[in-house]
């Protein structure tokens, strides 16, 4: 894949600050987008690039869906608080990956609807969700040591907070990333499988061999004190894993769950106003119903119960009153042990 798309025409993105020149620079990705009311115009992503000296890289990036929170915060703030005599090597950051969906409030971008974790290797020459998901990985992935990609669950989702990274190949690769995921020190650390891994940043910063870890802190369309605190703490505690700052993770107690298989994934197959009967944290049976779903059009209908394939906890759950039919309604972990 690599090779391949070595043969592929300039990315006609163009960053506005020197991304090798030591110390704090602000600026932005800047991607051509002509339109109605903007007949040169461009998309700006914000960028900020911290260097001091050699060492080793890390990419942050918050915002790859527009309506998750936490990254954002941690990562504004982050690019506004660090020095750059704290640093031993380079800190990427880009609160906002998908910029113009954060500004919307949205997972998809409201130019061509694209949905940035579903776009990548992405293209030069494609949409605008493609070309920023084509930047990324050809000028910043190589570029790295270390990625992470923060995540939570939107407008539609609402997670235990938990760091990721996957199951891979690579023993020895799966075994930096779990390294990796522990000094993030969420509350939750997550051994995670992917409904589908297609086109996700996660999936071509693993193959690159890269350290990676994402995150699912809360959800809902917002951020709370408690999620915002953890990202700000984890992304920090990662640097100092990476040797990029000073000092040893700030850890409390994690938890380690695991995703066994595709059967932790339920899916609602009635629309509905759900009535939930499980919240998250708490122990689920397999078999036990978790949610009902109440038909909205009449009453005196009996409700349809959502019940769970496997044993666990309850780990994600749809968060708006009403529901979708196929929309995801309820995830469920096992305990498990760190990797
Ligand atoms: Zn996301």
């Amino acid at each position: 894949m690599t090779a391949a798309r070595n043969d592929l025409r300039p990315s006609p993105v163009a960053p506005t600050i020197d991304l090798d020149r030591d110390g704090v620079q602000h600026g932005h990705l800047r991607l051509p987008y002509s339109r109605d009311d903007s007949a040169w115009g461009s998309v700006m992503i914000p960028i900020c690039v911290v260097k001091n000296g050699a060492g080793p890289t890390a990419m942050l990036t918050g915002g790859n869906h527009g309506d998750e929170y936490e990254g954002p915060v941690a990562l504004f703030d982050l690019a506004r608080t660090l020095r750059a005599e704290e640093v031993s090597g380079r800190v990427f950051i880009v609160p906002a990956m998908n910029h113009p969906a954060f500004r919307a409030g949205t997972r998809t971008s409201p130019i061509d609807e694209g949905n940035l974790n579903r776009s990548f290797p992405g293209r030069p020459d494609g949409t605008v969700t493609e070309k920023i998901a084509d930047y990324v990985t050809r000028h910043f992935v190589p570029l790295a040591d270390v990625v992470l990609d923060f995540h939570s669950g939107g407008r539609t989702l609402d997670f235990l907070p938990y760091a990721a990274a996957h199951a891979l190949a690579d023993a020895a690769q799966e075994r930096r990333c779990f390294d990796a995921v522990a000094a993030f020190g969420a509350p939750f650390s997550m051994r995670m499988i992917e409904i589908n891994a297609v086109g996700m940043y996660d999936t071509i910063v693993e193959e690159l061999g890269k350290v990676f870890v994402t995150t699912e802190l809360r959800g809902g369309g917002t951020a709370t004190a408690e999620s915002a605190g953890i990202a700000k703490r984890g992304v920090r505690n990662l640097l100092k894993h990476a040797g990029i700052l000073k000092g040893r993770p700030d850890k409390s107690e994690s938890r380690w769950l695991d995703m066994p298989s595709s059967e932790c994934f339920g899916f609602a197959e009635e629309e509905g106003l759900v009535e939930p009967l499980k919240d998250l944290g708490e122990s689920v049976a397999r078999g036990e119903v978790v949610a009902r779903i109440h038909p909205v059009t009449r009453t005196g209908a009996a409700p349809a119960e959502h019940r769970v394939a496997i044993d666990g906890v309850l780990a994600a759950r749809h968060f708006p009153g009403l529901v979708k039919i196929g929309d995801c309604l309820a995830v469920v972990a096992t305990a498990g042990s760190r990797p």
